[in-house]
């Protein structure tokens, strides 16, 4: 253990065990949600600059505390103006954010693990392997640090936040430190991003869809299915074989009906050239949903490639034709605008690539 394991990371506490935690040092308890505001709403992650507080307690908070762990290594511009930032955790695992302005709202993707236990074919973090899961403080961190640098520390963000939890790793793996963060980042004296605009996404962790599907509160779910049956399903996402498609669209089901006024749920299909994008699939995978008495919409993101996958996108007209065939039984059908692809910062390219000159004239470290 280094010197941080031992400190608590007052980012991945709540505003009540915020409080909770002054007092066990002996301070009063509007300490605690001083500091709180200090972390979670000025955003600050020093306690040198929380001159509001006196100096004998920063001094006390600096010895058993800290208000972050995570370091930015660099920063990469995309011409489209996404933003990725390549982070490490303070035990030197890589971690990776992504910020995407778009014009009424910004998205926010950020990772539950460093590197990604499941095996998914096309997806390159899958190449790293799990390094480890990330804890509350550490998910909450990368919203903090995407946030100040697009506006300023602190500077209210002009524009709605949403938060996808689509960055690397596999969030029902990690399952209590995600409902954690979501919890402290709901706080309306805190970071205020409520959990209706928050979506995580699952490549089908079937218990822990039941799970949230009990949940009060809990943030919008979308399920990564990139094939239409089980015998190509198995290959491209290997994690299939322990939770096959009939248990998954069960669960998807039990899950649907609990669904409440603005809640949102959707489907993720990655678009393979020539592997899962013909007719027949499409046709497949309409009556799969169909049978099952889904109404989820269904995303169709092009393949990001990336050198070592065996994968090419599908043409447009490919995606168009899938979507028409969708659409024609009946499923809304939305085709995703990839975004950042140029700085790896695309779905299924977050595998802590460090860009040289030439790999990208967009992009900037910094
Ligand atoms: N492990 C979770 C969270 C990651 S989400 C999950 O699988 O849902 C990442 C999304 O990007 C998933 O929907 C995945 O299917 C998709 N994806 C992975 N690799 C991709 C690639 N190379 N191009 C486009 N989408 C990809």
């Amino acid at each position: 253990m280094d010197e941080m394991d031992k400190r608590t990371d007052l980012i991945g506490l709540s505003q009540a065990e915020l409080v909770g935690f002054v007092q066990q040092i002996g301070e009063p308890a509007y300490r605690g949600r001083q500091i709180f505001a200090a972390v979670q709403h000025r955003r600050l992650r020093s306690f040198d600059e929380m001159s509001d507080l006196p100096k004998a307690l920063r001094e006390r908070l600096r010895e058993t505390a800290t208000a972050s762990t995570l370091t930015v290594e660099s920063r990469y511009l995309s011409e489209d103006g996404t933003r990725r930032f390549l982070m490490k955790t303070h035990d030197n695992f890589p971690v990776e954010t992504v910020f995407i302005p778009e014009e009424r709202r910004d998205t926010i993707c950020f990772s539950s693990q460093s590197g990604c236990p499941l095996q998914c074919t096309f997806c390159l973090t899958a190449q790293l392997g799990l390094l480890r899961s990330l804890t509350p403080g550490e998910i909450v961190e990368q919203i903090i640090i995407a946030l100040n640098d697009a506006y300023g520390v602190g500077e209210r963000p002009p524009r709605g936040t949403n938060l996808v939890g689509m960055g690397a790793g596999e969030p029902f793996l990690n399952f209590d430190s995600l409902l954690q963060a979501t919890r402290i980042m709901a706080d309306p004296q805190g970071l205020f991003i409520v959990p209706h605009r928050v979506t995580v996404s699952t490549a089908g962790v079937v218990p822990r869809i039941r799970e949230l599907a009990t949940i009060p509160d809990r943030p919008n779910l979308a399920i990564s299915l990139a094939a239409p049956t089980d015998e190509l399903r198995d290959v491209l996402m290997p994690i299939n074989k322990k939770w096959p498609l009939e248990e998954l669209l069960g669960a998807c089901r039990e899950f649907e009906q609990t669904l409440k006024a603005g809640e949102r749920f959707t489907f993720e299909y990655v678009m393979l050239d020539g592997i899962n994008d013909s007719d027949e699939q499409a046709r497949q995978l309409a009556n799969l949903l169909n049978r099952h008495d889904l109404h989820a919409k269904v995303n169709l993101i092009p393949h990001n490639p990336a050198d070592p996958l065996p994968y090419q996108p599908s043409p447009a007209t490919r995606v168009e034709m899938f979507k028409g065939i969708l659409e024609s039984k009946g499923i809304h059908t939305f085709v995703r605008r990839p975004r950042g692809r140029d700085i790896f910062a695309a779905c299924g390219q977050l595998a802590a690539v460090t860009q040289t000159v030439g790999l990208g004239a967009n992009s900037q470290r910094g």
